[in-house]
């Protein structure tokens, strides 16, 4: 038999209702997903920029340490030089340098010191960044395991949809399908049967003239003039089977 254009219609919107239903059985999921892979990516970069930080106190830290270890041969050696003066002048010069060498020393050694605690420090919050970035990793991977079996759950019954749908937009001439894709965009119940009279889409009421023309031709695309639904004459019946036997 030939569909009307009414009839066409109203199996497209029960197939489109039964893949939103689908997609709404993902739930949060999709959403879930990008927020946690933006978590992980702003954990990552912590971590690398915490990692440069600790690297570059490191090798402060061991250039430091060099340079104590020189200052010290440096100490020594102006110490022996002491011994070897000809005059007070020299002797004087050499106690200056020394004491010079010393409060120097005495300065790096601190500033050794305070840069070790916050070595250790930076190494204890690079090992907690790290843990939270495993487990963050972990429930990103949970939950892209959760989705992938909705997914995998959904695929048969979704297939199935999409190719009766198929058949259905081969019927259906391009007018009218853009006009619904339009509706789509705004409801997403683009076409909707009339009911006592009025869309059951917005629930307004629709002119008694529109319902006789409706009744006269179900093959002219009649739309409610409050929502811009389109609007399926209430005597079409479509159900699961029918929408089968396309
Ligand atoms: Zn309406």
């Amino acid at each position: 038999m030939e569909e009307s254009k009414s009839q066409l219609l109203a199996y497209l919107a029960l197939i489109d209702r039964n893949l939103d239903e689908l997609e709404e059985e993902f739930g949060d999921l999709p959403q879930k997903v990008s927020e946690q892979e933006a978590k992980n990516k702003t954990l990552k970069a912590t971590v690398k920029e915490t990692e440069q930080i600790l690297e570059e106190v490191k090798e402060f830290c061991s250039v430091t340490k060099v340079t104590l270890e020189d200052m010290k041969i440096k100490e020594d050696k102006l110490s022996q030089q002491q011994f070897q003066v000809r005059n007070n002048k020299e002797f004087d010069a050499i106690t200056s340098e020394i004491k010079h060498v010393k409060e120097e020393s005495k300065m790096l050694t601190e500033k050794l010191r305070q840069e070790t605690i916050k070595q250790q420090n930076l190494e204890r919050i690079l090992d907690e960044q790290n843990a939270e970035l495993i487990s963050s990793k972990e429930e990103l991977k949970n939950t892209k395991k959760e989705l992938v079996e909705v997914q995998e759950e959904q695929d048969e019954e979704k297939a199935e949809y999409i190719e009766r749908r198929e058949k259905i937009i081969s019927k259906i001439d391009k007018p009218s399908l853009d006009k619904y894709n339009r509706v789509r965009e705004y409801h997403s119940d683009a076409a909707v049967k009339v009911k006592k009279n009025s869309c059951s889409g917005c629930f307004s009421s629709i002119p008694p003239q529109l319902i006789v023309e409706m009744r006269s031709d179900d093959d002219i695309l009649y739309t409610c003039e409050n929502c811009a639904r389109i609007l399926i004459p209430e005597e079409i019946e479509v159900s699961e089977a029918d929408v089968e036997t396309i």
